[in-house]
């Protein structure tokens, strides 16, 4: 694998930087407020590299979904104030993110300043890939830096089209991206083995290609969460009104024959914690998950599942995990996420190496306080799913392509 162009080329002394990063936070619904800066820490070490270098810094980002007009809801205001406090120094919001007035600030930057461009997605044309709104975003900088991860796969003008106005000497990756896509394909590509993949979540439909992409690699595969129920379902089991996408059986099925085919093991729950809906107030049982009465919904893996599924991952040496065992958010439906949590966290402390990745099983991870003892915790929850399924990532793409 080449090594990735990152800022390290540069020196970026007295060069005003461009830089993409994915400042989309959590915030708190009545006051605006950063509820979690966790994506702002994570853009701080590339910014730095270029303040340290004596250069100045153009910092652009989506936030929420404004539909391509302006709402001041969406405004990057409460993550200029975090940005500030930080860095340690000042950071100017611009009223826009093209126009004449952006353009005089950016021409204006002294080395050590930062600018931080307002919402991308006031404009259409961010999500539309426009080029002539990418050439406005271009004529800000000396030097393109994407470290935007999460939006990698989107071929939006800030993070893709925007790159073809700088020749190959003047773009490259931030920190974040090239330590995202080292992760990534240390587990795609120089994996040891035994490789194991735990995926749960809510359906097939949105796992059924990397699941596909994970029969060529992997040793085992765990699948848990409610998705499991549409392979029950598959072979015939009784699954009460657990999730099922009738629609997704034959798919199912086909998976576990070209897993059967390839000699990889797929497993799924043996028993489940059943209720009729899932509350924190459910009146629980456990069954097998082939069995399970109308009227029930299984809602996590069962003790012996749990046992099964553990008895795998503290013996692999790669594994990656994508999405929750059962419906974590509930107190009774918790215990295999954080089952299979505590089994990845002792399976890096024997020297394993684990990725975990996509939105939920990010926030488990967090949650059970092991986010230290895993090897890496992706920032990029469809980016990440999408560079598994084997599709190139137009962010990436982007930089590497000429
Ligand atoms: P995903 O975004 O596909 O990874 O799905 C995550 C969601 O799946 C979480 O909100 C979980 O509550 C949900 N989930 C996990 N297990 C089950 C289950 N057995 N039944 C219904 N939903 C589930």
């Amino acid at each position: 694998m080449k090594s990735l162009p990152t800022v390290d080329r540069f020196s970026f002394k007295g060069k005003r930087a461009l830089i993409r990063v994915d400042f989309n936070v959590p915030q708190d619904k009545s006051t605006g407020a950063v509820k979690d800066d966790t994506r702002i820490r994570a853009a701080l070490p590339t910014i730095q590299k270029v303040l340290n270098d004596g250069g100045s810094v153009i910092v652009m980002s989506h936030l929420g979904r404004p539909k391509g007009r302006r709402e001041e809801k969406y405004s990057l205001a409460p993550v200029r104030q975090r940005l500030s406090d930080l860095l340690g120094r000042e950071v100017l919001l611009a009223p826009d993110c093209v126009g004449p007035e952006v353009e005089t600030l950016a021409a204006g930057l002294q080395p050590g300043q930062v600018l931080l461009l307002e919402n991308l997605r006031f404009h259409p044309e961010e999500e539309n890939g426009d080029r002539h709104f990418a050439s406005q975003l271009a004529d800000l900088g000396d030097v393109y830096v994407n470290d935007a991860f999460g939006a990698a796969h989107r071929a939006h003008a800030s993070t893709a089209v925007v790159a073809g106005f700088f020749p190959s000497d003047r773009k490259c990756f931030g920190y974040l991206m090239a330590t995202e896509l080292a992760n990534a394909n240390r587990v795609l590509h120089q994996f040891t083995r035994p490789f194991t993949a735990i995926i749960g979540g809510a359906k097939v439909s949105d796992k059924i290609l990397i699941l596909e992409r994970l029969l060529e690699r992997a040793d085992h595969i765990l699948i848990g969460g409610g998705m499991a129920y549409t392979f029950f379902k598959s072979l015939d089991g009784n699954i009460g009104k657990s999730l099922c996408e009738d629609d997704r059986l034959e798919v199912a099925r086909q998976l576990l024959e070209s897993a059967r085919a390839r000699g990889v093991n797929v497993v799924l729950p043996a028993d489940s914690i059943t209720a009729v809906e899932p509350s924190n107030e459910a009146q629980t049982g456990i069954c097998p998950s082939h069995q399970i009465s109308d009227g029930y919904m299984g809602l996590d893996i069962g003790p012996q599942a749990i046992k099964e599924f553990r008895d795998v991952i503290v013996q692999s040496q790669t594994l990656l995990w994508n999405g929750p065992m059962g419906v974590f958010e509930f107190e009774p439906f918790q215990a295999g996420t954080r089952a299979v949590a505590e089994a990845v966290a002792e399976a890096t402390d024997r020297g394993a190496f684990s990725l975990i990745g996509g939105g939920d099983s990010v926030a488990a991870i967090n949650r059970f306080g092991l986010a230290d003892r895993v090897s890496f915790v992706s920032t990029g929850g469809g980016a990440l799913l999408e560079y598994f399924e084997g599709k190139s990532l137009p962010g990436v793409e982007a930089i590497l392509g000429s």
